[in-house]
């Protein structure tokens, strides 16, 4: 999660999905990932209604989204989720102490591109010949003293 924000409205991360011009935040308030429709280039902080079923304090106000180039597969596993009891209290505007651990949790951020090891792969090897027998062995001096 993104910890900034802009004039007291929250800036989060957003990361792309399978469909083009689509955004998805993770809501460290709701736990839940919300998608938007892109409506500003990529890269470039907008302004969302903001989708939270958690209505925090600043519901009204919606958040900025600050898109990025990896992709939501890449981070999901970072992004805490709630559980469906908790996501019902969360609905209710109430809390656990489970919710608030998931909450101060660090959430998911945006990653370097990922390597291309294509262009990494190593020269193929010639093929190895058939083992050749040498014709001569070499000869030492002590062998000529004979
Ligand atoms: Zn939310």
């Amino acid at each position: 999660m993104n910890e900034r924000e802009i004039g007291g409205v929250p800036l989060l991360w957003g990361f792309t999905t399978l469909t083009p011009m689509e955004v998805a935040v993770h809501c460290r308030w709701c736990l839940a990932w919300h998608h938007h429709k892109l409506t500003a280039p990529p890269n470039v902080v907008d302004y969302y209604e903001a989708h939270c079923y958690a209505r925090p304090d600043w519901y009204d106000r919606g958040y900025w989204i600050q898109p990025c180039e990896t992709s939501r597969a890449r981070v999901f596993g970072m992004g805490k989720r709630a559980r469906g009891w908790e996501a019902r209290l969360l609905a209710a505007g109430e809390t656990t102490p489970s919710i608030q651990r998931r909450q101060a949790a660090p959430g998911p951020r945006p990653l370097p591109p990922p390597v291309d090891w294509s262009k990494y792969q190593r020269e193929r090897r010639p093929r190895p010949t058939a083992n050749q027998w040498p014709m001569s062995y070499p000869t030492f001096p002590e062998d000529e003293d004979e």
